[in-house]
């Protein structure tokens, strides 16, 4: 009888504090992560069918001191309600464009743009600073976006994809699929690139719905003259389907993990890829 109603709400709101907390924690230390060095990129490589890399995904890493790896999607919401968002990609931006530097020079390096990015003043400025500190050429850049960062102020938006397009940025469209799949984005804005998500990928060799879906998209976008590539590859049998299917590009587990910029090398002399 002592097991009532109120026992169990004093035992999850404590559950519930705890959580909080620790978010508190993290959130807090978010804000000197950058300065105490503890983020780095790691990339995943891009693989163009038949068989070659032709390019790395930037992906964020944060290694706390205490609590070790943390998930890009843990961090990267609390960084942006905080402000914090802009700043990083900055970063993030300027390590990948650096490290692209090393690379062979057909090897694109992309990067994801979060809202906080566009939302700021002068993104096309910033990018092409960037470009122009490094020594990268703006070809060799890809800017990924997703329509829910597109969905805010989204003829400022247009305008500044416009621009750096005009550059010769390349600009994919991130997590195809999700979201709200407007098509009208599909018929403004200057993609050179659709990126299915990994969603319906994953069930691909199994499920008819998915496989409809996937040839309507890799239809749509070389309709559009874009490119397509499927995200979360993962076995042989994928990579067959989407390969007969027409996709162009692959990036998935099966493929290569994300990995930190100095294994890149041995990851090139090992792979049957490259
Ligand atoms: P995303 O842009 O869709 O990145 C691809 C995610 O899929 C990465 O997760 C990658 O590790 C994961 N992935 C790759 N291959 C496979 C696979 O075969 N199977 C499965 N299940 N997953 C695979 P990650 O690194 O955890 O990043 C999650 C998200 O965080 C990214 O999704 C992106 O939206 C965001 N993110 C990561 N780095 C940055 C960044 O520098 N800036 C911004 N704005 N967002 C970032
Ligand atoms: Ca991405
Ligand atoms: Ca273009
Ligand atoms: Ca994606």
């Amino acid at each position: 009888a002592k097991k009532d109603g109120r026992g169990l709400a004093r035992t999850f709101s404590r559950a519930m504090l705890i959580v909080l907390e620790q978010r508190e924690m993290l959130r807090r230390s978010l804000r000197t992560a950058l300065q105490e060095g503890q983020f780095f990129v790691e990339y995943q490589p891009l693989v163009r069918l038949p068989s070659s890399v032709v390019g790395f995904e930037a992906l964020l890493r944060w290694r706390h001191p205490i609590v070790g790896l943390i998930p890009p999607s843990v961090f990267i919401p609390m960084a942006e309600s905080d402000g914090l968002m802009s700043e990083i990609g900055q970063w993030v931006l300027e390590q990948a464009c650096r490290t692209a530097t090393t690379w062979p020079a057909h090897f694109t390096v992309a990067v994801n743009l979060s809202s906080a990015e566009f939302l700021r003043e002068g993104l096309t400025d910033r990018v092409a600073q960037t470009l122009d500190a490094v020594g990268l050429r703006a070809d060799r850049l890809e800017l990924e976006v997703t329509e829910s960062v597109l969905l805010e102020r989204t003829t400022d938006n247009l305008d500044a994809l416009n621009t750096l397009n005009v550059l010769g940025v390349q600009i994919s469209l991130d997590d195809f699929g999700t979201y709200y799949s407007s098509l009208s984005y599909l018929k403004n804005f200057p993609f050179d690139t659709i990126k299915i998500d990994k969603y319906f990928i994953k069930d691909l060799e199994t499920d008819e719905k998915s496989q409809t879906i996937v040839r309507f998209v890799i239809a749509l976008a070389h309709g559009l003259g874009m490119r397509v590539t499927a995200e979360g590859v993962e076995t042989r049998g994928q990579i067959n389907w989407l390969q007969k299917e027409g996709c162009d590009q692959l990036q998935g587990y099966f493929l290569g993990v994300p990995m930190p910029a100095a294994a890149i090398d041995e990851f090139l002399r090992q792979s049957s890829l490259a």
